[in-house]
């Protein structure tokens, strides 16, 4: 009988993951970790607008990581889209998510 380690629901129908946390708080954690990507986007987004410097890809490409393992792949084209459309700061990840976008197409 598996144990959620996150919510503690225990039972023969819960199935737990290796790090035993439960399906239903998987998707849930999921949920808040795109949450906070997608603002933490959009205030990059503002910034730079406000200042002038690229956007930092680490976000997209988190963002864009987590919809590729749901296989939501028109979610994933579209933070890559929306990456290709800021200003960003030049560099090898820039241009990995740039290649990234015209493979995902
Ligand atoms: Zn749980």
């Amino acid at each position: 009988m598996a144990t959620c380690k996150a919510c503690g629901k225990r039972g023969f129908f819960i199935k737990v993951n290796r790090e035993g946390v439960c399906g239903k708080c998987v998707s849930a954690a999921g949920q808040e970790k795109e949450e906070k990507l997608l603002k933490l986007i959009e205030s990059i987004e503002t910034e730079s607008k406000a200042v002038e410097w690229g956007v930092a890809p680490w976000p997209y490409e988190q963002l864009a990581d987590m919809y590729r393992d749901k296989r939501e792949s028109r979610k994933e084209v579209a933070v890559l889209e929306r990456f290709a459309a800021q200003k960003y700061a030049p560099g090898p990840q820039a241009l990995q998510l740039l290649d990234r976008l015209k493979q995902a197409k």
